[in-house]
């Protein structure tokens, strides 16, 4: 087990998960926290990199409905600048527009007449495509030399070269990958994945799920000119107003990176907020171009999942 996961099974034990629990629902102001994940597989013998089976993702989902006041994003901000309100609200996150998000996710977000809010990488909206993390994850699984047949392990694994990956421009991070292909002698392509098409997009957003742009194509924007970056940023918001309709449009940063630069390009580009990966919740003095959340993707158990929502809704 982690040094993290064991800290977590303490807190959870010791009895702080339950006192952190009623001190949040007792704060005087509203909170929103934010609870991400990418990807819901139908079960652990199918794992996706940063899926959570369809199971455990369910649990969730009934210690969140059991919880909390789940709401998308747009209605969870407007909640935390009502002065009356006060109490913990969700907002379920999925991000990059990967098709299990309906063919998994969705039945369990209606089961339990929840809503959720899908960050899409318009240019590939009804597209087969693989990301090149997922490519690092099937390259580690399948043909590592030093793989270690638990598929858990394989992921933290890819998961740490993805981390270093993250910084780089899109032609070293490819580089690195050919290289990590060439050194198992890997030759032929690997899976790709099916994304969101608009006809599942359209369905969701009718059973009242929220939509907000991931950019076009899933680069990090820190290492974007000003004009190539205006252009990733206002084409995605424009095509999803255009399919969609709303006036307002969130945002969700690729990888969270963000700085004072992009952040000042997002705002005048016309969004309305914009999510980070730093962890935490969100009150009214948030910054809403640096929203806090917290990443499921690998909390595969209802106790690492209830003392990690409780743990890091302390940070603000
Ligand atoms: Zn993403």
């Amino acid at each position: 087990m982690r040094a993290r996961d064991l800290a977590k099974y303490i807190y959870h034990y010791s009895g702080m998960e339950r006192c952190m629990f009623w001190f949040l629902r007792n704060s005087r102001r509203p909170l929103l926290l934010t609870i991400v994940y990418h990807r819901v597989c139908p079960s652990m013998d199918s794992y996706e990199y940063m899926g959570v089976p369809a199971d455990v993702f369910e649990s969730h989902m009934r210690f969140i409905k059991d919880n909390f006041e789940v709401v998308t994003m747009t209605d969870g901000l407007s909640l935390l600048s009502d002065k009356g309100r006060r109490g913990v609200y969700v907002s379920i996150n999925l991000d990059d527009g990967y098709m299990d998000n309906y063919t998994h996710a969705f039945p369990i977000i209606k089961k339990y007449g929840l809503s959720a809010t899908i960050f899409l990488t318009t240019d590939l909206i009804g597209k087969d495509h693989l990301f090149w993390w997922d490519e690092v994850f099937q390259i580690i699984r399948r043909y590592g030399k030093n793989r270690t047949g638990d598929i858990l392990k394989d992921a933290y694994k890819a998961n740490r070269i993805n981390s270093f990956l993250m910084d780089k421009k899109e032609s070293e991070i490819r580089n690195h990958v050919d290289r990590l292909k060439d050194r198992y002698q890997i030759s032929k392509d690997m899976t790709p994945h099916r994304m969101l098409g608009w006809k599942e997009i359209n369905e969701m957003a009718g059973s009242g799920l929220d939509f907000g742009s991931h950019t076009k194509t899933h680069r990090n924007l820190c290492l974007m000119g000003d004009n190539e970056m205006q252009k990733e940023l206002m084409d995605s918001r424009l095509e999803l107003q255009g399919k969609l309709g709303p006036e307002q449009i969130g945002f969700c940063y690729p990888f969270g990176k963000h700085d004072d630069r992009v952040r000042g390009i997002l705002r005048d580009a016309g969004f309305d907020y914009a999510r980070t990966c730093i962890k935490g919740s969100n009150s009214r003095d948030t910054d809403r171009f640096s929203l806090r959340s917290i990443d499921a993707s690998f909390l595969l158990n209802k106790t690492l999942f209830s003392s990690s929502v409780s743990f890091y809704s302390l940070g603000r």
